[in-house]
């Protein structure tokens, strides 16, 4: 167990030096004695590089995409470029203030007008809404959109439908915006069965929820029937965008006969995310929609040049984010796009669904892989096999690729699958690291057969062993004690 920073004490020493004050003045003196402290504050006194060693050696301790593979599904963990870090660290972005005038301001409103071109295009909208900031909060402004359509028309809709593939957020988003939740079975291939669709659908349809490619993977070939049931009741679809980086460049959701669309920039578009961290979830409608997205938008015009609009307000939602959302986030995207440009951003989905096949196609003789069409940009394995022969679990399976220096897969999600084994491999990796990890994933089934005991005692080599999964949920208190630990353990 390495030693806390507080145990690394050492009284006296320190990490600066600094010339002796000749100025006659303390803080102290602008500060009423009441709140002074009462104690000298107890901080750990170590050198500069103990505390440079401290810090580096618990960032190893945790899984990083740096570090290695990250195949956690649906999340799209993949390598994103440096340069683009480096970049929005500019001090021409992060000095701005949101109140600077237009004028001031008119290459990073540029940015933001473009980046709202460049993802109405590529999806196939009308216009795009920069100011959501993660796919949650994309799909409560989309189904936001949908609650205005329909009120503005005065329908009376009570209901959004969604398959039970459907990520959690889904529901969730439905149901805050006042939606009573319809949710309808797939079939056998893993999507969305037009029967039970047309049995769910009917006058109270306010829209359908759909992930394409599905969160098993699986492109939804029946879109354009789908598109045309819900329609045919004044419904509108969504498409929940989270898994756009295996269509980008190849298919227009706006033109297969979606209305509504978050993306999730996190995700596809070049931000390191994961320990939420900041996100960004732009919402793209077709054009007769627009008037109903967050005011202001940005606009260009040759009078006024860059400027934010907000004519629309009457009609508009209002806001759903302070300003423009997460401006440094959209950025990145923005250079994004510029340095991979129209072939490269084809070429990142081309990669990510090659390489999903490649492990799908390696495993399954391995991993019971339950809908075993081609995939797009990841699959869903199980660990039903493991289960039924050798008493093993998919959690098991998971916790014994940490200790081979892998992030587990994502497991247990989609619902639909018993001992889900989700893998998203991203097309940032190469075939050598995807070879290492059939290899690592294939010891594991070796081990299932030969020494089970191992994969229920797995992890045996990380920091700490398997957690209390739910402890952390039901026990605030104690997982709060625990953090302030350090600070009141008095060692001198
Ligand atoms: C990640 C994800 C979401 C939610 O996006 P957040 O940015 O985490 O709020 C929604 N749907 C699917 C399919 C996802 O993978």
């Amino acid at each position: 167990m390495s030693k806390t920073i507080f145990e690394k004490n050492s009284p006296g020493r320190k990490g600066y030096t600094l010339p002796q004050n000749d100025v006659d003045f303390s803080l102290n003196d602008c500060i009423p004695a009441e709140f002074q402290r009462k104690a000298e504050i107890r901080l750990p006194q170590v050198s500069e590089l103990d505390v440079m060693r401290h810090f580096i050696e618990l960032s190893h301790k945790n899984h990083f995409v740096e570090k290695g593979f990250y195949p956690l599904g649906s999340c799209t963990m993949k390598y994103n470029p440096k340069i683009s870090d480096t970049l929005v660290n500019n001090s021409a972005f992060t000095q701005l203030h949101p109140f600077q005038p237009d004028a001031d301001v008119q290459g990073s409103l540029k940015i933001l007008w473009e980046l709202q071109n460049y993802l109405a295009e590529i999806a196939g909208f009308g216009a795009v809404s920069l100011q959501p900031v993660a796919g949650a909060h994309g799909e409560f402004t989309g189904l936001k959109v949908i609650q205005y359509y329909h009120e503005a028309k005065g329908n009376q809709k009570t209901q959004i439908i969604l398959p039970d593939s459907a990520h959690g957020t889904n529901p969730a988003s439905a149901s805050l915006c006042g939606y009573e939740i319809v949710e309808i079975a797939s079939n056998d291939k893993g999507m969305v069965d037009l029967e039970a669709l047309r049995a769910a659908v009917n006058e109270k349809t306010a829209g359908f929820m759909l992930t394409n490619p599905n969160t098993l993977g699986i492109f939804e070939s029946q879109i354009c029937e789908i598109a045309e049931i819900i329609h045919a009741v004044d419904g509108l679809m969504y498409m929940d965008g989270a898994n756009f980086n295996a269509i980008m460049g190849i298919v227009k959701p706006g033109e297969i006969g979606f209305d509504v669309m978050h993306f999730n920039l996190h995700k596809s578009f070049s931000t390191p995310h994961g320990g939420g961290g900041p996100g960004s979830g732009p919402v793209g409608v077709r054009a007769d929609l627009a008037k109903f997205l967050p005011s202001p938008q940005v606009a260009y015009s040759e009078s006024r040049d860059y400027y934010l609009d907000d004519s629309h307000a009457a009609t508009s939602m209002g806001k759903v984010q302070a300003f423009y959302g997460n401006f440094l986030v959209n950025v990145r995207a923005w250079f994004y796009f510029k340095m991979l440009g129209t072939e490269g951003v084809k070429r990142v989905s081309e990669n990510a669904v090659i390489n999903a096949n490649y492990l799908m196609r390696k495993l399954e003789k391995y991993y019971y892989v339950p809908y075993n069409d081609n995939c797009m940009h990841e699959f869903v394995a199980s660990g039903q096999w493991q289960k039924k022969e050798y008493g093993v679990h998919t959690i098991d399976i998971a916790k014994r690729l940490l200790d081979k220096g892998y992030h587990a897969p994502t497991i247990y999600f989609p619902l639909i699958v018993p001992e889900a084994i989700m893998i998203e491999p991203t097309e940032t990796e190469s075939m050598e690291t995807l070879d290492d990890f059939i290899q690592a994933m294939i010891d594991i089934a070796e081990e299932a057969k030969t020494s089970p005991q191992t994969l229920h005692d797995a992890p045996l080599t990380t920091p700490i062993r398997r957690a209390d999964d739910v402890r952390a949920v039901k026990e605030l208190n104690t997982c709060f004690d625990l953090c302030l630990m350090p600070l009141t353990c008095d060692k001198e």
